[in-house]
């Protein structure tokens, strides 16, 4: 299982890396939305990205339409946004754009874990 975690904040992606390497996951990150295509392009086979809205360069929301316009990527892989964006317009948008779950930082490892499974995803370890 491959995870691709993508946040401008270094800390952020360390942790959540930390988090889904102990959850079985191999771990891919990006700074920003426009890395993260690169790195979609380059890993097509990940499971699952945990996505930061704010970001420069290409914010999260942004990535996300351009993610889900992708025949091959309409529905996979899973989106869980993790974010601080959390009022209900917020939601409701990446929602509507195709993100399939919501984890509102801060966020622990039990937290992170229940989301996946939400979304149909085992703790692969
Ligand atoms: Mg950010």
């Amino acid at each position: 299982m491959k995870a691709l975690i993508v946040d401008d904040a270094k800390v952020v992606r360390v942790t959540l890396a930390r988090m889904m390497g102990q959850l079985g996951y191999e771990a891919v990150k990006a700074e920003d939305g426009r890395q993260a295509l690169d790195a979609m392009a380059e890993h097509p086979d990940v499971d699952v990205v945990m996505l930061d809205w704010n970001m420069p360069v290409m914010n999260g929301y942004d990535f996300l339409v351009a993610l889900r316009g992708m025949a091959q990527h309409a529905t996979h892989p899973k989106v869980i946004m993790v974010t601080t964006e959390t009022g209900m317009p917020s939601m409701l948008k990446a929602l509507a754009a195709g993100a399939d779950e919501y984890i509102m930082k801060p966020f622990d490892q039990d937290m992170v874990a229940g989301k996946l499974a939400m979304v149909g995803l085992e703790a692969a370890g």
